[in-house]
């Protein structure tokens, strides 16, 4: 991948490539979770702590009520995001932080129209709060935090123009500074949205260059040396079995003197694709070094992997007489035995791919169990 080739919209500063969005957002939430129940806690325990203004705000005791149980119930709400965050942001989960900031904003409003006195500035002060903690605070999409406060905004403005008519001056004021705090800071967040991007993409760019050959694209020997630890692992604790197949381009130093070292890199490149579109996609196919490769196959027996190394070695053998050059690989064959550590293993399947090329070349030798089974 090159990070140039994915483009960030001029509007959002989200990718405009779905799948690259979507990967960027999971891995985002999954960053932001503890930011965002740690906030939702702090969110709701400040909310219901303005209980101390409300005691000397309210009208009569039946709104105290309403009003003690909106922060009541925001604060629960709170707590439930806080206890249980993979139910909020395991799907839509940007969706559901707006839903949770906008049952804040009605809860808000509930509140202030109850008391006895609305100060019009105060609660246009308060309100401009809330819509700087909803754009600095909460991850969300740049759209909803617009949408959001928007409609916070314009509806707060209706309600109080309706039932209060605050002074003009007053109104336009509230006006124009809420228009303001929600401009700068969409700009902010915008640019915001893009660096947290790039960021990423430099992330799988660094990674993908940390564990793939460039030259065959396919993984390498570090890699592969984690992968086959892991799978060492889990296949001792739970006892799984897998399997390993190496593989050898026969004669290929006479093919590169014959036909050209570039030539060669290509004819490199067309075999490592051959196999990877042959595998699986739990499978690990890496470059062992040179013209060398092998193939972890978790979950798989010595026969599955040795059908699969025969397969392997006829279709290259195949297109090789399609493309007229008689090219061959020759392989070796092994799956996990009890006793195996990372060198043992790979001596053995290394044995066997010795054995393939000691055998003729363009053969497959199983060594498994310590007995010897050519093919
Ligand atoms: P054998 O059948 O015993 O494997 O013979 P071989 O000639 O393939 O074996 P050897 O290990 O002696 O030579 C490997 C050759 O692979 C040497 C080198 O020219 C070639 N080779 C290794 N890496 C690359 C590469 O990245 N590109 C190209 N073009 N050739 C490579
Ligand atoms: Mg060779
Ligand atoms: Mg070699």
């Amino acid at each position: 991948m090159d990070p140039d080739n994915y483009k960030i919209s001029k509007l959002t500063g989200m990718f405009l490539d779905k799948n690259l969005e979507q990967q960027f957002q999971e891995s985002y939430l999954s960053r932001s979770k503890n930011h965002l129940r740690k906030t939702a806690l702090i969110v709701g325990t400040l909310f219901f702590l303005f209980l101390i203004y409300d005691f000397s705000s309210y009208k009569i005791f039946s709104s105290l009520a309403i009003i003690v149980l909106c922060r009541l119930s925001f604060l629960l709400l709170s707590m439930l995001f806080y206890f249980k965050p993979d139910y909020f942001l395991k799907s839509s989960a940007f969706l559901k932080i707006t839903i949770y900031e906008l049952i804040l904003v009605i809860l808000y409003f509930v509140i202030i129209f109850n008391y006895e006195s609305p100060h019009f500035l105060i609660q246009a002060f308060g309100l401009n709060v809330i819509i700087l903690g909803f754009f600095i605070l909460i991850p969300n999409l740049l759209y909803y935090k617009l949408f959001l406060s928007f409609l916070t905004w314009t509806s707060f403005l209706l309600i109080t123009i309706t039932l209060y008519h605050p002074p003009f001056n007053e109104m336009i004021s509230v006006f124009f500074y809420l228009l303001l705090a929600i401009f700068f800071c969409s700009t902010s967040t915008y640019s915001l949205n893009k660096y947290k991007r790039l960021d990423f993409l430099n992330k799988l760019y660094f990674m993908e260059l940390s564990t793939k050959d460039p030259l065959t694209n396919a993984y390498n020997r570090l890699k592969f040396n984690e992968a086959l630890s892991s799978e060492l692992e889990v296949a001792k604790r739970y006892g799984n079995t897998f399997s390993l197949i190496m593989f050898d381009i026969d004669h290929f130093k006479q093919f590169n003197d014959q036909n050209g070292h570039s030539f060669g890199d290509k004819v490199l490149k067309a075999i490592a694709n051959l196999v990877q579109e042959s595998v699986r996609e739990v499978d690990v196919f890496a470059r062992w070094g040179g013209e060398e490769f092998v193939i972890l196959l978790p979950q798989t027996h010595c026969q599955e992997a040795s059908a699969l190394a025969e397969r392997l070695r006829a279709l290259i053998y195949k297109e090789s007489l399609k493309k007229e050059m008689d090219l061959t690989c020759s392989f070796g064959v092994t799956s996990f035995l009890s006793q195996d550590d990372q060198e043992l293993i790979m001596e053995r399947v290394d044995r066997a791919l010795y054995k393939a090329k000691e055998g003729g070349r363009n053969i497959v030798v199983t060594e498994y169990n310590l007995q010897v089974v050519s093919a």
